[in-house]
């Protein structure tokens, strides 16, 4: 595979840090410093370049980034964390797909433009973080005007978050546990609280609060997504807490319903089934309660 996309010479300091920040690799709060550029691998699985699972338009996002054209997904495969309730759990921790260059990322966010996406959505970029600003630099030059949608689990890292300033025009993070020792069973995270937090705060200083358009479709800002869990593994009247009170009371989030014991959740008991209607309503109702903007 020569070249591989990896002449950096062209690209802005940013995407050179960026790329620079794999060796050792320091990219996420893991700080596994393997040298991925020599071909190491860290917890993510993943080598320098960008391993593509699917391409295409996505019509069940939050409405608010499907529009008529539907989202413009690129679906990113590994992951830096270790949810044992992987609900993409074939994409994230087989990481099925392709590496791709940046060039062949840059023709898939004008494919998707072509067929009248109203965003590019990069799903799971933050392991592959250079990969995906370099290919959305490219695509800027070359005239792309889509808001950007970086949808990610929300254990990033604040330096890395920076470099990304003006790169990105909707942040899309989850916030999965706002208590540590949940977070390092289910997630082998125990530090997934605070970074999250601190993470979505740097996401929020950048964007801002999320802004809809007359069409319903948003062009920048938060969109924050939190998965109940049952047995209140999530932690979630924390979470909204922290939104209201430390990002904004105007914060947009989806409080998501669909959890399903997947991957290796049946071994976890807290978490072997699905939420109950009434563990959904006590949230979406804590939510509202706090003066969020919960989306439907
Ligand atoms: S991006 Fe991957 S290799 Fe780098 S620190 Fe994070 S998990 Fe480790």
């Amino acid at each position: 595979m020569k070249n591989m996309g990896r002449n950096l010479s062209r690209y802005s300091e940013k995407v050179r840090r960026l790329w620079e920040g794999m060796n050792p690799c320091e990219l996420c709060p893991r700080m596994c410093k393997v040298n991925r550029r020599a071909g190491e691998i860290g917890f993510c699985g993943t080598g320098d370049m960008a391993i593509v699972s699917s391409v295409g338009p996505h019509f069940g996002e939050e409405s608010v980034l499907v529009g008529k054209g539907g989202s413009g997904t690129i679906f990113l495969a590994g992951c830096n964390l270790g949810c044992v309730f992987c609900q993409n759990y074939d994409i994230s921790h087989f990481r099925h797909g392709q590496a791709r260059t940046m060039e062949q990322i840059v023709e898939f966010m004008f494919d998707l433009n072509g067929h009248g996406c109203g965003n590019i959505n990069f799903v799971t970029p933050t392991h592959v973080v250079p990969a995906v600003a370099g290919a959305i630099e490219l695509a800027r030059q070359r005239g792309l005007e889509l808001p950007i949608v970086y949808n990610c689990g929300g254990y990033e890292l604040v330096e890395t978050l920076r470099l990304l300033e003006g790169y990105v025009d909707i942040y899309m993070p989850d916030m999965k546990f706002s208590d540590s020792a949940v977070a390092k069973e289910l997630a082998d995270a125990a530090d997934y609280p605070e970074v999250a937090f601190a993470a979505v705060k740097e996401m929020h200083r950048q964007v801002g609060d999320l802004k809809v358009g007359a069409n319903g479709v948003a062009s920048r800002g938060l969109l924050v997504r939190h998965l109940v869990l049952p047995n209140k593994q999530a932690g979630s009247f924390k979470i909204m807490d922290f939104l209201a009170e430390e990002i904004s009371p105007s914060t947009t989030i989806n409080v998501m319903e669909q959890y399903r014991p997947c991957f290796k959740a049946s071994s976890h008991p807290k978490i072997n089934r699905r939420c109950t209607a009434e563990e959904i309503a006590k949230v979406r109702e804590y939510a509202v309660s706090k003066g969020l903007n919960v989306l439907n």
